[in-house]
């Protein structure tokens, strides 16, 4: 597996221009049509080798992102440029070379293996979807696979069930890797995992980027499992994207109120600086996603809140080279 060659660190990789996903809610006939907003006006790019680590609470539209980003949902609009080609309108056919190079894995990863195939035919499927190798060729490559995210090559015939958890992720980014893709959204990979196998997993992902070039968006509902891996950091919130940056900017001087409060939460090894930093416990319930109030949709659970923030949609501004905020306070 090659290494990174240096000079491609710099192509853009993944350019997301407002992306919106809305979900039309029924309701009756003489009734005004209403929509879930999870994602809405949403835009980033990703360099080559760069992983955006993506945080906010349930439901804030993380998930939904990295699925329309994959067009495994249709955007309702905005644009999906994927190593330069416009992908927002392609039809389900016209993305089918395309899946190989952008590929997920998955929260559960005991709900996302087929308990009936086997290891072998689990990583398979993919490879021969894209026909990519046959035979004696198919099965190294399996066995390759296996071995490189730390399982033995005679697992090939096992099945899931068979596997732990920490294991059955493995397997789970073994099939991710097996179409040599470059661009993978990992759906909280790790949180289903127990405490010590979650750093492996992280380190594991982390040795395959550095290796392969490969570029993630890293979907967590907390600040604390993506440090170590993102180079870059945003925060949603109902939606939309609240602060952005790299991760260094954002780890060391959050602005936004709702990320100070998530980074309040993050674990502190050292006790003293622990003791000395004060937990900001958000109170006040997400509003509904559907049809939000006018305004920062953070304004109910926001200490600052001013007259002007129940008025005035805070539009994402860069405040500093890089370091973007939707906030009245900036
Ligand atoms: Fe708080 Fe207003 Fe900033 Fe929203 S815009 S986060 S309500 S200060």
């Amino acid at each position: 597996m090659a290494k990174m060659d240096k000079e491609n660190k710099n192509d853009i990789v993944l350019e997301i221009q407002d992306l919106c996903k809305y979900f039309p809610v029924k309701k009756g006939i003489f009734e005004k049509k209403s929509y879930v907003k999870a994602v809405d006006k949403v835009s980033f790019t990703l360099k080559r080798g760069e992983t955006l680590g993506l945080v906010g609470e349930s439901g804030c539209g993380k998930t939904t992102t990295g699925r329309t980003i994959l067009k495994l949902y249709n955007p309702t609009s905005g644009k999906i440029i994927f190593n330069g080609q416009d992908i927002t309108n392609l039809s389900e056919k016209q993305m089918v070379p395309l899946r190989r190079k952008m590929q997920m894995i998955f929260q559960d990863p005991y709900a996302s293996l087929d308990p009936r195939m086997t290891v072998g035919d689990i990583i398979g499927e993919a490879i021969d979807i894209h026909g990519l190798y046959k035979g004696e060729e198919r099965t190294k490559r399996i066995r390759e696979l296996l071995e490189r995210v730390g399982l033995v090559g005679d697992h090939i015939n096992r099945y899931a069930h068979e596997f732990s958890g920490g294991q059955r992720q493995r397997i789970g980014i073994a099939r991710a890797l097996a179409v040599e893709p470059d661009f993978i959204v990992c759906d909280e990979p790790i949180s289903a995992l127990d405490v010590s196998i979650q750093a492996q997993v992280i380190n594991m992902l982390e040795e395959l980027q550095e290796e392969l070039g490969l570029t993630y968006l890293f979907i967590a509902h907390d600040l604390s499992m993506v440090k170590h891996i993102s180079t870059h950091i945003g925060v949603m919130y109902l939606g939309r994207l609240v602060e952005k940056g790299t991760s260094e900017e954002v780890y060391s001087k959050p602005l936004h109120p709702y990320t100070k409060a998530l980074l309040s939460a993050v674990p502190v090894p050292d006790p003293e600086q622990a003791k000395a930093n004060k937990r900001i416990v958000l109170e006040g319930d997400i509003p509904s996603p559907i049809d939000p109030p006018p305004g920062c949709r953070f304004k109910g659970r926001c200490k600052f809140a001013k007259p002007e923030c129940g008025k005035v949609d805070p539009e994402l501004k860069e405040v500093e080279p890089g370091h973007f905020v939707a906030c009245h306070l900036y």
